[in-house]
């Protein structure tokens, strides 16, 4: 297997500040990988690590098969693709892309040709001329990533570049940059604080929090077995609901304390802590008859989208319900819900990681 970006071991200290901590990641050629997380937990600086915009303070950062340690930013053959209104302003879009062979000493009619080539990949061969305030937001980010694109960089960095735009435009571009990038066979590698971003675009989602990689892998396999309560309750929208919870006397069955307790029978052995977290997520919820119900509680607030309907319980903690069809549930009436016990997750309740359960 190639990796193009091998990690390991990285730590970066700013000042006495632990920013990025025994960071392992390797990045296989041609993949598309998503660096997510709350503010503040790193992945700029780990990206701006890799760009060499950073310098790390332990470890071993390969690009290519080549230590990059202290190689500069120019000499390390990646592109940062920024944020659109990054463009030259005074320039046309053949300008922009030209401009970084330009001064590298590319003649005229060699930068020329290549920005015709990438042009024609990027679909802005009729927009060549154009200034880019005459370009719509989308036409912008393709300039941005043309003129990463034109140097043939080993690898395409970008930090956050859809944050500015609006939340139709957005999407289109996610879907965008991922073609562009499945087209030309790159190696990406993508911040955002955008869950939904993460797991729509990549094929490996980075989990970080606090400087540290909580989890990594398919977002799938993110989704389905959060290895902490923290990644759980991070990937997937609405978020995974949590209940504290006590195993049962026959230790095959669990008390949710959701205000009366609730007993669900779920009939496999369950492990001896006596205090867990449940997770559910709002989607593996459904409304049932009342003889099926495996928890009933009082309905909080409804809300329907036209396709979803939203429902928020009346309890501490609330849980939130999603079903597509919709309801005729009223605030203060009491909901039956049941689940399939595969859909459950169980965490500590001291150190939040996942327990696993025999099926
Ligand atoms: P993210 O991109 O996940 O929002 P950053 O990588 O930008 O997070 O920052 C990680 C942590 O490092 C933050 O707590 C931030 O305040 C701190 N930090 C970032 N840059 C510097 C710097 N130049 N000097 C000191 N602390 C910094």
């Amino acid at each position: 297997m190639t990796h193009q970006i091998e990690l390991s071991g990285v730590n970066k200290y700013y000042g006495a500040y632990h920013a990025l901590r025994d960071i392992d990641l390797k990045i296989r050629k041609g993949s598309f990988v998503a660096l997510v997380g709350p503010s503040g937990c790193g992945k700029s600086t780990l990206l701006r690590s890799l760009a060499g915009l950073e310098s790390i303070s332990a470890g071993d950062l390969i690009i290519a098969g080549e230590r990059m340690n202290g190689v500069p930013p120019r000499k390390r053959g990646i592109a940062m693709v920024f944020q659109s209104y990054a463009l030259y302003p005074h320039m046309t879009v053949e300008e922009n892309l030209t401009y970084s062979l330009r001064i590298r000493g590319v003649k005229k009619a060699e930068a020329k040709k290549a920005a015709e080539e990438v042009a024609a990949t990027t679909g802005l061969s009729n927009l060549l001329h154009r200034y880019p305030r005459e370009l719509s937001g989308g036409q912008r980010q393709r300039v941005a990533m043309s003129r990463a694109i034109i140097r043939h960089p080993k690898a395409f960095l970008f930090d956050e570049p859809l944050s500015n735009l609006d939340a139709a435009l957005r999407v289109h571009m996610r879907k965008e940059i991922r073609s562009l990038h499945d087209r030309l066979g790159a190696t990406s590698v993508y911040v955002t604080h955008d869950q939904i971003e993460a797991m729509t675009m990549a094929d490996h989602v980075v989990v970080m929090r606090q400087g540290v990689i909580e989890q990594q892998g398919p977002p799938l396999e993110l989704y389905d077995r959060p290895v902490n309560k923290f990644v759980a309750g991070f990937i997937g929208s609405p978020a995974m609901n949590f209940i504290p919870a006590k195993v049962g006397a026959d230790g095959r069955s669990l008390v949710f304390e959701l205000g009366n307790p609730q007993f669900v029978t779920l009939d496999r052995p369950l492990p001896t802590a006596s205090k867990l977290i449940v997770g559910l997520r709002p989607e593996h919820l459904r409304l049932v008859q009342e003889g099926d119900a495996q928890i009933r509680l009082p309905v909080g607030v409804v809300e329907s989208t036209g396709s979803m309907t939203y429902i928020t319980s009346a309890t501490t903690p609330e849980i939130n319900v999603v079903v597509t069809d919709r309801q005729p549930l009223r605030s203060g009436e009491m909901m039956s819900l049941g689940f399939d016990p595969a859909h459950l997750h169980l965490f500590d309740t001291d150190s939040e990681r996942r327990i696993d359960i025999a099926g």
